[in-house]
């Protein structure tokens, strides 16, 4: 007899979290050794030098001098308006697209993706993103059915490969109507990676071009967890004006995130943006993205609406929430800046770094190399292509320090 009660499509191979897995080791290692002497590069959010979570005052203060019948309450399936006018407003920056833009709340920038997923592509469809990813992507293609393929991500001069990029796009779309790409820019996760303007500029031509085709739909999906941590000021989102003037058979969305601008990781916050330059396919989007809100998860979290919009709303709150994510900002530069430069002083070979949370290092051996780290106390995540330095998670310090331990241990498995 059967020892399985799920159904077939619900039957996944039992794998512990590599994330969490790893997160878990160097908590030990805290422990026994003290957090003066490991470096707990694992997990993708904010830390002191303490390893402390970072969570902004100017937010949590608004949350916590909130009623509580504000953050009990439900919340419309769509968002609270005023969230929801903050969200493009603050997001968009004065690069707004000149498109009719629709914006629904989500648990997340993960909730955005189920919806985009979902709504924008058939059943078995493939679904095109870079070879270097956030893997939950694979996670949530696979439990819809569809699957993820990629193109290299980087030329050998370290660029985006637009080369590969339209040849992977083109051999998908010759076998499919339609056609989903995640790009995740800019300060991607894991690389660091941000699609320059001028990359924008040929990627957008070709998605254009290949839009001339009636029969087929150009989707595109710009996932910015990381927005709030790139460029200075608000240059990484000039690239937003360029998604303008769309054809009928392109549309756009961005998945935006509470989790990292905003420190709100837990509540569980962010939207779906969506945007076409015909008024009736944006409403389209928007009655889908409400059937799978309300299908999936009802509605999102009122009280972290309530917090964005507050903010957005209150000049002093805005000030005092801008400098502690400023002051944030630049502290995260200074550490990646610190590992990047001592990775060169000791010819430790990484992968292009713009912005962001995450540095990566490519390499053959990524299980066994994380492995044979632990024993050295620095604890990175492996990825399929490589291994994953977590800067926000790290100090100055530290991230000065690890490059050379780093190069020592890959240089055994060479
Ligand atoms: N996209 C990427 C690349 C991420 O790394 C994350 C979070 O780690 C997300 C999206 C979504 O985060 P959340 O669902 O917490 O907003």
């Amino acid at each position: 007899m059967s020892n399985s009660m799920v159904a077939k499509h619900a039957k996944w191979p039992a794998k512990a979290d590599a994330i969490f897995a790893i997160a878990g080791k160097a908590q030990e290692a805290i422990k026994q050794h003290g957090k003066e002497n490991v470096t707990n590069s694992t997990l993708g959010a904010l830390m002191d030098d303490e390893g402390k979570l970072i969570a902004f005052d100017s937010v949590f203060g608004v949350l916590k001098d909130m009623p509580n019948e504000e953050i009990s309450a439900y919340a419309p399936i769509a968002g609270m308006p005023q969230y929801l006018e903050a969200v493009e407003e603050t997001f968009f920056a004065g690069y707004k697209p000149d498109a009719h833009i629709r914006t629904v709340a989500t648990p997340g920038g993960t909730g955005a993706i189920k919806i985009a997923m979902w709504n924008y592509t058939e059943e078995g469809d493939e679904i095109l993103t870079s070879d270097w990813y956030w893997s939950p992507y694979k996670t949530i293609s696979e439990e819809a059915g569809r699957e993820i393929s990629t193109f290299k991500l980087f030329t050998e001069d370290g660029n985006f490969n637009t080369e590969d990029f339209k040849k992977r796009f083109k051999e998908i779309l010759a076998k499919q109507d339609r056609l989903m790409t995640i790009l995740n820019t800019p300060a991607q996760n894991p690389t660091g990676y941000s699609i320059s303007d001028e990359e924008w500029d040929e990627i957008l031509a070709f998605l254009k071009e290949e839009a001339k085709n009636p029969d087929k739909k150009i989707v595109l999906l710009v996932d910015t967890a990381y927005i709030d941590f790139a460029g200075q000021d608000n240059e990484r989102r000039a690239f937003f004006t360029k998604l303008s003037d769309l054809p009928d058979n392109m549309f756009v969305m961005a998945a935006f995130s509470t989790s990292k601008g905003y420190t709100m990781y837990g509540l569980r916050l962010g939207a779906i943006i969506g945007w076409s330059g015909n008024q009736e396919i944006a409403d389209e989007f928007r009655v889908a993205a409400l059937h799978s809100g309300r299908a999936n998860w009802s509605n999102g979290n009122r009280g972290g609406m309530n917090v964005v919009s507050e903010i957005y709303n209150n000049k002093d709150l805005f000030d005092k929430y801008t400098v502690e994510k400023n002051e944030w900002k630049g502290i995260l530069r200074r550490r990646a800046e610190a590992f990047v430069e001592a990775a060169g002083k000791v010819d430790l070979e990484i992968l292009p770094y713009r912005d962001g949370f995450f540095v990566s290092l490519p390499c053959n051996k990524p299980y066994e190399i994380s492995d044979a780290l632990t024993q050295k106390n620095i604890f990175m995540v492996p990825l399929a292509k490589g291994v994953r330095f977590a800067v926000c998670a790290v100090s100055e310090e530290k991230c000065r320090k690890a490059p050379a331990i780093i190069k020592e241990v890959m240089d055994q498995f060479k």
